[in-house]
């Protein structure tokens, strides 16, 4: 009587897992303990051969050499069966970008997420602004920029001059792009021969796409300027990187507290 019932029960626990199943025959599972796909060695994440010992304890490959083939576990030898099991889970496993959250749509083997993730375009950045905590896909800032902070931004186009005029006590300005959104983040610190100016981007620090700059400082007779490439940053920043600024000496401008600055910005090809 017993047996029959629960046999009964199993029955019906399979039919109900193939009909929660998806229209392509995938099966969305969640793991409560996802450390269970790491190498219970080495802590990182298991790739395929997986091998095991007598007793069922696993390890990854290398764990198995760097173990001299003896489970760390019971001492059986290890790394002549493989686990096909585990294998099989490895593989059939498909994740979604950590980004998904911020748009990204990519989903993927588990072997190839991480690679995707260190070069995802909707890897987040946070709001630029001191007292705002907005945090997005470049595309979403913009977006967020445009909606919230219209008027903290000097708004610009590609491959067109502008100016850009810094009081004395000015840290910081923002640049956005007139034509895609792009915000960039231009500095201004206090070093001991004079100011530092230096453009960044807002961006993944990945990002394929690069900008490139021109600084110029004029002066009656005189120009000080530096042509380069804006190095991503992810947000604020409050100490800027050092390497590629542009250098104003004091009293540059003579007795005037304002530095103007003329700027041109434009993709790279
Ligand atoms: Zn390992
Ligand atoms: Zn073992
Ligand atoms: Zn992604
Ligand atoms: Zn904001």
């Amino acid at each position: 009587m017993e047996d029959s019932r629960s046999s009964d029960g199993g029955s019906e626990r399979r039919s109900s897992v193939i009909s929660r199943r998806g229209t392509n025959g995938t099966l969305n599972v969640i793991f409560t303990d996802p450390q269970i796909l790491d190498c219970y060695i080495c802590c990182e994440p298991l790739s395929i051969p997986v091998f095991q010992c007598e007793n069922g304890h696993i390890a990854c490959s290398s764990c198995c050499t760097k173990a001299q083939n003896k489970c760390p576990s019971c001492t059986l030898a290890i790394g002549y069966i493989r686990c096909r099991a585990i294998e099989k889970v490895l593989e059939s496993i498909k994740l979604p970008c950590q980004n998904a959250i911020y748009g990204c749509k990519t989903v993927m083997g588990l072997n190839l997420i991480n690679d995707h993730e260190s070069l995802c375009r909707y890897e987040p950045c946070s709001c630029p602004l001191d007292n705002c905590t907005f945090v997005g896909s470049t595309e979403q800032l913009g977006l967020h920029f445009t909606k919230k902070h219209k008027d903290s931004a000097k708004i610009f186009s590609y491959n067109t001059r502008f100016t850009i005029c810094l009081n004395n006590g000015d840290t910081h300005r923002i640049l956005k792009a007139e034509n895609d959104g792009v915000l960039f983040f231009l500095s201004y610190t206090f070093e001991i021969f004079g100011n530092a100016v230096t453009m960044n981007r807002i961006g993944p620090l990945s990002s394929e796409k690069k900008f490139c700059y021109e600084i110029k400082a004029k002066t009656l007779g005189s120009v000080l300027s530096l042509q380069s490439i804006a190095k991503e940053i992810q947000g604020l920043i409050k100490v800027p990187p050092s390497k590629g600024s542009l250098l104003i000496p004091n009293e540059y401008f003579g007795s005037s507290t304002q530095t103007m600055l003329e700027i041109s910005i434009w993709p790279a090809h």
